[in-house]
């Protein structure tokens, strides 16, 4: 199937308005536009429920945080040609101690404070595109706000007063991508108390701007966590204190995404493998490698936030991303392709 084609007939050239949108800020922004395609519009029109390409934005606060859904994207755009774009909120400056292995790639000393959050920034925006191109996302779209330390106290971005990032402006540009882009999903990170605060608090602002959107025009809104087949999922229904946008719906419990589906000759392949090319292109991170290949379900929890069809259209979404993918391999004694 081709990549990220959006029907005939429903296109928009979101990478011009993204652009334009972008240019006034463009110290401190930068776009990875990749095959400039188009998007759909028709504002306040039913949404398709099934059968169509999908449109996923993610809303995420660091490059490699897209990791976590990367089976995911890679199936809704190679299998499904649905168009995934990424919205990074900042450069993951703050992952400078852990560039010990990266310093010889990048022959910078990044794991020095000044030196790591000022060269840091367009290493991992190359990393991500690299990762972005692995996965075959159409889009990404950088922030470029501070990454300050560690937490996971949201409320150090997102209480009273913080000052660590542009909220304004990054509450804009989520409204804006939103609008332009006419998505049928968004995902996140689901807000669970151990996560990053930068993670959840990317999480709180994409969920605050799809809910401030005609319900009609809304995206389902997705939480996204690993798990093992047999381990245990969050609380259900989910909720972050303090956060009441972040609650779950109770009457669904979560779809999964099996990175271990087999193909391939011989069965020998599955969805591990790409997430590791996308692992493997954040290599400033030194220690998320050591996750490689953990991790055998992409699940995810709906948000509470209304929206047109939100379980039929999951449904079908997920009931399509367990279909094989690549017709199974045979080959005769020579080597031969057998048709
Ligand atoms: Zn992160």
């Amino acid at each position: 199937m081709g990549l990220g084609l959006a029907k005939p007939g429903r296109n928009r050239p979101i990478g011009r308005v993204i652009d334009r949108f972008l240019a006034s800020r463009a110290a401190r922004t930068a776009v990875l536009t990749g095959a400039a395609l188009g998007l759909a519009g028709c504002a306040g029109a039913p949404r398709p429920t099934a059968d169509h390409t999908p449109r996923v934005l993610c809303v995420v606060a660091h490059p490699d945080d897209e990791t976590g859904f990367a089976g995911t994207l890679y199936k809704i755009a190679t299998h499904l040609g649905g168009a995934c774009d990424i919205l990074v909120i900042t450069n993951g400056e703050a992952g400078y101690k852990y560039s010990t292995l990266a310093e010889v790639v990048y022959g910078r000393r990044l794991t020095d404070p000044d030196t790591g959050r000022s060269e840091l920034p367009a290493i991992r925006q190359a990393e991500m595109r690299e990762a972005a191109r692995m996965l075959r996302v159409r889009d990404v779209v950088f922030l470029s706000e501070l990454d300050h330390r560690y937490t996971q106290d949201p409320g150090e971005v997102l209480g009273e007063g913080a000052k660590v990032w542009d909220l304004a402006r990054v509450r804009a540009a989520i409204a804006q991508q939103l609008d332009h882009g006419d998505y049928d999903f968004v995902f996140v990170h689901l807000p669970v108390p151990t996560t990053h605060g930068h993670h959840k608090a990317a999480s709180i602002l994409a969920l605050q701007a799809v809910a401030a959107m005609p319900r009609e025009r809304r995206p389902v809104a997705l939480g996204s966590f690993g798990m093992t087949k047999d381990g245990d999922p969050p609380t259900h229904p989910y909720l972050l204190d303090g956060y009441p946008i972040t609650r779950s719906r109770d009457d669904v419990r979560c779809w999964t995404f099996d990175r271990t589906q087999k193909f391939g000759f011989e069965n020998k392949l599955d969805y591990r493998i790409v997430t590791s090319w996308a692992v493997a292109a954040h290599k400033s991170q030194g220690t998320y490698q050591n996750l490689m290949g953990r991790g055998e379900l992409e699940a995810f929890r709906m948000f509470a936030i209304d929206a047109v069809d939100a379980i039929p259209r999951t449904d079908a979404l997920f009931r399509r991303l367990a279909e094989p993918q690549f017709e199974a391999l045979r080959y005769d004694a020579a080597g031969r392709l057998l048709r």
